[in-house]
């Protein structure tokens, strides 16, 4: 092992884990070889080297799936390319469903994963027996069966890595802890460790569990908390053969191994164990954590009923080890919002042997490149609130979150821990009147209301849950009368300065050149032409602009916004977003209802769509901004915090004349999609372009100038797009769609749903998603010309496209 430390680098690693170990050789294989990886002990040294080494393939998302999958396929052919052995053993996996609900689960995921390529068999309990002799199907409804998943050795395959890398030229120096990371102007300028200093314009931090304080020595935030994590090896047993698949019985929380004719049985309880509360010891170093027998009692009867031959199995080795989990289970990769070229891959939820290899991939890709190479925003970084640091909070979900991975990923599933971090100022009002809340960025938001007697719970299903007909009465206040939708978790910038229209004209593909009261509807782009922030542009003042995006992407929209003006530009960007509350009020009776408590003149001569004014309202002078994400006569109301509670309950005491219901966010999908109104992070992100999104009328291609993306966006106009995002309406009232769906046109697979949800007013569940044409041009005729269906569950349904929206094509309505 070397032990010279050079002084200057490309790129500097944290971390000799798999991790790691994988950024280095997807670097060193990009052609990147002046890349120093710096371990404070021993490769695999931390949590790599006792992992179970399971190997699977199918991810609640299509792009973690893809990335999973192609982990697979690195994995199969490392031992060739290297020299090193890595264990590698290509057994498939079964996954069994003990009740109908996990096996929906199940059959869910096969489609979406058999869409692009993954195999995937379903299977009856008896076929699941043949494949696994040795389990009980008693309580066994169906199962999966991935015949290229894996199982790898840890340890072996992180060397295979390093060995890979190395040979490519990377330096790994063991026993180099780095102490410190270099910033200058908000851009990293390398690393220091115990022995000197090592200079770089990039530096990876792929600590592990240690990743959360490495990252807060410069203010950081990578929200990751260790926690026990328990596994047992049996005396060798009868009845196992070497090359098993891996089984999971999730119901169970327990996954099977065989390990040279003994049985690796490992568990994802409810309640899990935080660990490492006061820090991670500096000293730990292929250490163990103590036994708890207590513990794993209830996991290991559970496993018995499973297999029961463990019963008489006598255990060898009790085994507990500490891994990091995030707040919602996803790993955090990409690049820190707060310091330039500082990137992070860690977090990896007890899944880092098998998505090291493609999160390794990617994020060498997105440092060379300067971009990800598809849309990571699963995982990527810009995700998370610096609130997220909080050791409570993280140790608080933390208990909950590793059982979460085996829990059933029910639609609208809410987290129970660490909740009521983020309130409205209205929060205590709604949760009085009903609100069953629903937890976005830590942000409590009302997502239905209960009526009297009625307890605000959710009680999961595929199905209807026991909110549907409650949400479906407030989608009906909305198109009929009027309703209110609290909507104070939405993300706000105040831009201003001089040259702050220049500096928004840049980046809005829209023109905000526009007089003062105008709301602008535009998105942001990339040199791609992607779509990086979907949002509005209201014009305060010739000086001063208010940006309103989404609660989820507060952090990334802040920082593509402050990355983004020109440093010499007298421009400057607040986020104001805890300075205002919003209150919706959205349906034909708005305006009567607003009007009862306002002089201002709400006519549309005077106060037409599109457009933004300050009115008296109550006691207080609020923002009324005429636009809508429902599809009817609406204003936004921006209120300052402190006043919010007074204009509520003015227009809660005028309401009764007008019809007004309180609204939640599951009536607000079921409206938005019936007007095809697209949402950021499922029907549009960073790899569609506003012309694939059927958003080209907000593009203004003409505006002196340009804007980023413009080059692109030209082109493809020119050549025409060979994507696009289309509405899907299901031609029964059931099953429900929620995303991911495959799309067939006339009897091949065309494209996937972005998002679904039952649309009321149209009475059948209602999808967008894009389309493609093996290559080809993708044009309405194309879109109209086909014989749909949507497959859900390994069913395919018939449906049916359009390119105008479902309800009020028009839209006459928004502009009454
Ligand atoms: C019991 C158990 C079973 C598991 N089973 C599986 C499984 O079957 N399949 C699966 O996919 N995953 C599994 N996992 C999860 C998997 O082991 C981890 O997700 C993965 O090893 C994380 O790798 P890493 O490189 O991020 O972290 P680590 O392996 O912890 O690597 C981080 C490295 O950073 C180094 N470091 C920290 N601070 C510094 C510093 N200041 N300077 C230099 N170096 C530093 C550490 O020494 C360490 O070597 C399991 C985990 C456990 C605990």
């Amino acid at each position: 092992m070397e032990q010279y430390v050079p002084q200057q680098a490309d790129i500097v690693i944290i971390g000799g884990g798999i991790v790691g170990t994988s950024v280095a050789y997807h670097l060193a294989r990009r052609g990147a070889t002046n890349v120093v990886l710096l371990e404070r002990r021993q490769l695999t040294c931390g949590t790599t080297w006792h992992a179970a080494g399971l190997v699977g393939q199918l991810r609640a998302t299509l792009n973690l799936t893809r990335l999973a999958k192609y982990t697979t396929e690195l994995y199969r052919g490392l031992e060739a390319e290297t020299g090193q052995a890595t264990g590698f053993r290509q057994t498939g996996s079964l996954a069994v469903a003990a009740s109908a609900g996990r096996f929906e689960e199940l059959r869910r995921g096969a489609s979406m994963a058999r869409s692009f390529g993954l195999e995937v068999d379903v299977l009856t309990p008896a076929e699941a027996q043949s494949v696994w002799p040795l389990i009980s199907i008693e309580d066994v409804v169906g199962a999966v069966w991935l015949p290229k998943d894996g199982r790898t050795n840890p340890i072996d395959t992180t060397q295979a890595l390093a060995r890979g890398a190395r040979s490519r030229g990377v330096r790994i120096i063991e026993n180099c802890r780095v102490t410190g990371i270099e910033v200058e102007d908000g851009r990293v300028t390398g690393v220091r460790h115990a022995g000197g200093a090592v200079r770089a314009p990039v530096v990876v931090n792929c600590g592990g569990m240690w990743a959360r304080d490495i990252a807060g020595w410069v203010d950081a935030t990578v929200p990751l908390h260790a926690a026990e994590h328990f596994y047992i090896v049996t005396e060798p047993m009868a009845g196992l053969s070497p090359g098993m698949p891996v089984l999971r019985d999730a119901d169970g929380c327990s996954y099977f191994k065989e390990d040279t004719g003994k049985l690796l049985v490992g568990w994802f309880e409810p309640k899990a164990k935080p660990w490492g509360m006061d820090g991670i010891p500096e000293s730990f170093c292929f250490e163990t954590l103590p036994e708890d027998l207590a513990h794993i009692e209830p996991l290991f009867a559970a496993a018995i009923r499973r297999v029961p031959a463990l019963e008489q199995a006598g255990v060898q080795v009790f085994f507990n080890g500490p891994e990091s989990f995030t707040p919602d289970d996803r790993y955090l990769l990409g690049e820190q919002p707060e310091v330039r070229g500082l990137f992070v891959a860690a977090g990896f939820n007890s899944i880092g042997i098998q998505s090291a290899g493609g999160a390794g991939k990617v994020l060498a890709d997105w440092i060379l490149d300067g971009h990800a190479p598809m849309d990571l925003w699963d995982v990527d970084v810009r995700r998370v609130a610096p609130f997220q640091r909080n050791r409570s909070y993280l140790h608080d979900r933390t208990e909950e979150s590793l059982g979460l991975l085996y829990a059933m990923h029910w639609p609208f599933r809410q987290a129970a821990s660490a909740r009521g971090v983020r309130k409205s100022a209205l929060h205590d009002r709604l949760r009085e009147r009903g609100a069953c809340f629903g937890e976005v960025l830590g942000y409590e938001r009302p997502n239905w209301f209960a009526p009297a007697g009625v307890a605000p719970e959710y009680r999961y299903s595929y199905g209807r849950q026991n909110w549907f007909e409650y949400s479906q009465q407030e989608h009906r206040a909305v198109r009929e009368q009027v309703g209110l939708f609290d909507q104070s978790s939405f993300a706000k910038f105040v831009v201003q300065g001089r040259d702050a229209e220049r500096a928004l004209n840049r980046l809005c593909a829209a023109d905000v050149a526009v007089a003062p009261g105008r709301i602008v509807y535009t998105q942001w782009l990339n040199e791609r032409g992607g779509i990086e922030a979907d949002l509005t542009v209201t014009r305060e003042s010739e000086e001063r602009f208010l940006v309103v995006s989404a609660c989820a992407t507060q952090t990334r929209d802040f920082a593509w916004l402050t990355r983004n003006i020109a440093p010499q530009a007298h421009a400057s960007a607040c986020d104001v977003s805890s300075a205002y509350a919003v209150l919706g009020l959205m349906g034909p009776n708005s305006r009567a209802l607003l009007q009862s408590l306002t002089d201002a003149d709400l006519s549309t001569a005077a106060f037409p769509f599109a457009t933004s004014q300050i009115i008296d309202l109550g006691y207080a002078r609020v923002r009324a901004s005429r636009i809508t994400y429902v599809g009817e006569l609406g204003y936004e109301l921006y209120v300052p915090t402190e006043f919010v509670q007074g204009v509520f309950d003015a227009l809660a005491g005028a309401g009764g004349a007008h019809g007004l219901k309180l609204c939640g966010y599951h009536a607000m999908n079921s409206l938005r999609i019936e007007k095809a109104y697209r949402h950021w992070g499922h029907d549009v992100g960073e790899e569609d372009t506003p012309l694939e999104a059927g958003l080209g009328f907000a593009v203004n291609f003409a505006k002196s100038g340009g804007f980023i993306g413009l080059e692109a966006l030209l082109r493809q106009k020119e050549q025409g797009v060979r994507r696009r995002l289309v509405n899907f309406r299901l031609e029964a009232d059931d099953p429900l769609l929620y995303h991911n769906e495959p799309i067939w046109r006339s009897g091949r697979i065309v494209g996937r749903l972005t998002s679904g949800m039952f649309g009321h007013t149209v009475g059948r569940p209602l999808g967008l998603g894009y389309v493609e044409n093996d290559g080809e041009l993708v044009t309405d005729e194309w879109v109209l010309g086909g014989d749909y269906q949507l497959e859900v569950a390994a069913a395919r349904l018939p449906a049916t496209a359009a390119l105008k929206p479902f309800y009020d094509p028009r839209s006459l309505r928004v502009k009454a």
